[in-house]
């Protein structure tokens, strides 16, 4: 083990012993000490009933705001425990939490409650490991399983099919047979369970180093909360360019992004508008022409129906309509995409289209992969000489388009658009000489368009 317990922890153990109450950790931070991680939380159970809990915490800052569930918030040195009476739950009638719990005297009884194998190991303050389940030896082989009978287990519970999902995805294992027969089979748990947690069991597995494996093995279960990507599925795309069909496309797409939240959708989602728009050639050549702007807008839908932030959204959906746009590799186009999009959406752009390419025929993109690399460099530069991209890095401002003569109104902002446009494409430099040379000729010319 490369981790040791806690102080906090290790205290918070001690104490309870010592007033005569059983306390263990359990849960994810004794899985994780098992797989040679460090914890990011500290859950504890125990026999003492949550008022005995607080009793023996009287000195210390206690929360008290999941009592009703049977936990104990306590304080220590800033870290916060959760401390937990050994519990069993009720039915959960709206699969989110259960209508209520039961405390019951036994360790035993209250790993039975817990999802996995490997969620379902409690360790004392000597590093004793109690393990009804097999959950060991289930980590050692990086086997999901459930603690019980995985159907059952998944009606009780449908965030348990993506929890599933989610620690294959991150962990790199193996959902067990069973268990994912059961997954299968109860995905339309999934119907049932808050649009915000299945949100966030999906960015936790879109960042795993699994996630392909799971898109792969479970398309049906992401089509259960996303039916959009149903038709993605199964798109044969017969195209010089593309060795695999749509779904496997995506994943290539997925595992070639970087591990953010936001590339990983925008690959997931960047072609999922490609089935409306095929079309096959005289010579059975498939096209999808226009699929970007429809690959947005069911964007928008799925990522709204999931209840993504604006924020996220809103790149997501930039990011798929932009995904196949032409970008050669010249200052002039380069300064305009940046200026278009702002430099943080624009250098993911380059990594949607890198991984885009990630996903095709790999001889006939080398070309591509080398260019994208160009546009990096050059957008780069562009940014540490700080050439002007938008209107308040121009060497001139309203002021001196009005003092040039302009009258104060719409034609001020005209006039700076125009400049604008003039630099960005290497007409005329950022200069100031240049630029008011410019309004004055700009100002003759028009007056005399006025003047006719
Ligand atoms: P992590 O915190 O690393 O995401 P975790 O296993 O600690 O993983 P939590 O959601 O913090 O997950 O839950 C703590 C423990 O509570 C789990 O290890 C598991 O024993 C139990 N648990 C959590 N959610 C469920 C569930 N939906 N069904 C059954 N047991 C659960
Ligand atoms: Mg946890």
């Amino acid at each position: 083990m490369n981790f040791e317990i806690l102080d906090g922890a290790r205290r918070i153990l001690q104490t309870l012993n010592n007033a005569g109450y059983e306390a263990y950790l359990v849960g994810g931070c004794v899985r994780d000490l098992l797989r040679g991680v460090e914890p990011h939380d500290w859950d504890i159970c125990t026999s003492a009933l949550p008022e005995e809990t607080e009793r023996c915490f009287a000195d210390r800052r206690v929360i008290e705001t999941g009592l009703k569930h049977g936990t104990v918030t306590v304080l220590e040195e800033g870290q916060p425990y959760e401390i937990t009476t050994y519990r069993t739950e009720g039915p959960y009638s709206d699969s989110r939490r259960p209508d209520f719990v039961c405390f019951v005297p036994n360790l035993e009884e209250d790993l039975a409650r817990r999802d996995f194998t490997m969620n379902a190991i409690a360790m004392d303050l000597q590093g004793n490991l109690q393990d009804p389940f097999g959950g060991v030896d289930d980590i050692k082989a990086g086997l999901i399983r459930c603690v019980g009978e995985p159907g059952h287990r998944f009606q009780e519970d449908g965030l348990r099919v993506m929890r599933a999902l989610r620690f294959a995805a991150v962990f790199g294992y193996e959902i067990e047979e069973q268990t994912a027969q059961a997954v299968h089979e109860n995905r339309a748990m999934l119907d049932r369970v808050a649009a915000e947690r299945i949100n966030a069991e999906l960015c936790k597995l879109l960042v795993g180093k699994g996630a392909g494996n799971a898109l792969r093995q479970y398309p049906d279960v992401f089509c259960q909360f996303w039916p959009q990507l149903g038709p993605l599925v199964t798109l044969e795309q017969n195209n010089p360019w593309h060795c695999w069909g749509g779904w496997e496309h995506t994943i290539h797409a997925v595992e070639g992004a970087p591990t953010d939240v936001t590339l990983r959708l925008a690959m997931l989602l960047h072609d999922i508008g490609k089935p409306a728009c095929k079309s096959t050639d005289e010579n059975g050549i498939d096209h999808f022409y226009g699929h970007p702007a429809v690959s947005a807008q069911l964007a928008e839908q799925m990522l709204r129906a999931l209840k993504f932030d604006n924020k996220t959204r809103e790149r997501v959906v930039l990011l798929v309509e932009h995904h196949d746009a032409q970008l050669p590799p010249r200052s002039q186009v380069i300064r305009r995409w940046l200026n278009r999009l702002g430099p943080e959406a624009f250098f993911q752009l380059l990594e949607v289209k890198r991984a885009d390419n990630m996903g095709q025929t790999l001889e006939k993109v080398r070309g591509r992969l080398a260019e994208l690399e160009e546009i990096r460099d050059k957008a780069e530069q562009i940014l540490a000489e700080d050439q002007c991209l938008a209107l308040k890095d121009l060497a001139v401002d309203g002021r001196d388009v009005m003092a040039a003569g302009i009258a104060p109104g719409p034609a001020v902002g005209q006039v700076l658009e125009g400049l604008l446009e003039r630099v960005l494409s290497g007409e005329i430099p950022n200069e100031r000489d240049a630029l008011l040379n410019w309004i004055a000729h700009y100002k003759n010319s028009g007056q005399k368009q006025d003047a006719n």
